[in-house]
């Protein structure tokens, strides 16, 4: 059996850097994910929102793949920097600045080349700006709810597999919770019953990270 210790050794190890043609398949992994769950996004806004996240996502992850050639040739931490600057300036509505403040703050704490706990304190610092953006924590029925016990997850040792069957489950668990942030909070009790939308494109985004990473 594995010591506390061993895994200590293991967090701290660096997480296979990650060279061009692999930042550019995860960017491009994560945008086409978005993109490919464009109508289901928007129908779960139209029920308890203004049905507009499918398209605002779209817009920022097109304008993201725009980018690719720039965004390969950065650190990691530039990377997420720029892509943070290009979806507040593109995908609008609330989440915009809320998924902008996420990867601008993952760009600004991540190391380029971070150890497995680097990257967890990457992930826990950018939700504590999340958090503080959006006046939200968990529990309200956002996108909170799933960043978070993913990034437990995470933290806690969690496999790449496991990580995205928390933030699956989580997404699907914001369905019987009461809205109280976000547009969908002026339904009152009738947005209990719907999956929030923001926790499921930021499920789609982890399964998508979760997938290529676990990829040779
Ligand atoms: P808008 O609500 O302005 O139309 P979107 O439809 O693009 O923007 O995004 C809605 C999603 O944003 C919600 O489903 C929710 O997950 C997230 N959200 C909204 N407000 C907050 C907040 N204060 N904190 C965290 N997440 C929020
Ligand atoms: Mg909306």
């Amino acid at each position: 059996m594995a010591s506390a210790e061993d895994s200590m050794t293991r967090s701290r190890e660096k997480l296979r850097a990650l060279d061009a043609v692999r930042k550019r398949r995860l960017i491009v992994a994560i945008a086409d994910r978005i993109i490919a769950h464009v109508d289901e996004l928007t129908a779960l806004d139209a029920a308890i929102g203004d049905g507009d996240h499918g398209h605002n996502m779209r817009r920022g992850f097109e304008a993201v793949l725009q980018d690719l050639d720039a965004l390969e040739a950065m650190g990691l931490s530039d990377l997420f920097k720029a892509i943070g600057t290009k979806l507040v300036m593109k995908v609008g509505g609330a989440s915009g600045p809320l998924y902008g403040t996420l990867f601008l703050a993952l760009g600004k704490a991540l190391p380029d080349e971070p150890s497995r706990e680097e990257a967890a304190a990457a992930f826990a610092a950018a939700i504590v700006a999340v958090r503080a953006r959006g006046k939200s924590e968990q529990g309200q029925k956002t996108m909170l709810d799933v960043l978070i016990p993913s990034c437990e997850s995470f933290s806690s040792g969690s496999n790449l597999a496991g990580v995205k069957e928390t933030a699956a489950l989580a997404a699907d668990a914001t369905a019987p919770m009461r809205a109280t942030r976000g547009r969908a909070s002026f339904l009152g009790e009738r947005s209990i019953g719907h999956v929030d939308p923001g926790a499921r494109s930021s499920s789609l985004m982890i399964a998508a990270l979760c997938d290529e990473l676990r990829k040779a």
